[in-house]
């Protein structure tokens, strides 16, 4: 049993860290304001720049939040199978994957840095994007694919995904399907 676990939005709190960082710099952000999975389509041009040159610092994915239960999320999910992150890293980041390897060093011990998540098999993928989510689906048509209820999450109706309110329905479907 493998189980393919997205990391930013996912179990990484991304977006909290961009809000902090907007804060900090004047624009009043919380996550619950960011409605579109490419966060970009919700800022403005100032915060966009804000946001990219927060991304591009070293240093930036060290310090990034986990969510609050994501570590033994992980830790859950590794007594039922195989886990192995799979992640897009910012491509204007020339620090972001080694950080993110150091960060999830000890949780997961096998990543996949990758914009094709739909290239990489396995039986169950954890994501936060539809699009991915889909696109992984599509490839994967004996996997399934769940989907974390984040503010920017759309719902669809494609046999192979479901939509997952929190990290315990995750890990009671796993159950179900068999993983022991
Ligand atoms: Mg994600």
């Amino acid at each position: 049993m493998r189980i393919l676990v997205d990391i930013d939005g996912v179990v990484a709190d991304l977006v909290g860290a961009l809000c902090s960082v907007l804060r900090v710099h004047g624009f009043d952000r919380y996550p619950k304001d960011i409605t579109t999975y490419r966060f970009q389509d919700t800022l403005s041009p100032d915060e966009q720049g804000v946001v990219d040159a927060a991304m591009r610092s070293p240093g930036f994915v060290a310090s990034m939040p986990w969510y609050p239960g994501a570590p033994a999320f992980l830790g859950s999910l590794q007594k039922c199978g195989e886990v192995v992150g799979v992640t897009r890293p910012y491509e204007h980041s020339r620090t972001w994957v080694h950080e993110r390897e150091q960060w999830l060093q000890g949780y997961i011990d096998k990543t996949v840095h990758t914009a094709h998540k739909e290239l990489v098999a396995g039986d169950f993928l954890i994501e936060d994007s539809t699009d991915n989510a889909v696109k992984w689906a599509a490839a994967h048509p004996r996997g399934t694919a769940y989907l974390l209820a984040r503010p920017w999450v759309r719902a669809v109706s494609t046999p192979n995904i479901e939509w997952v309110p929190d990290y315990a329905a995750i890990l009671r479907r796993i159950h179900m399907r068999g993983a022991v």
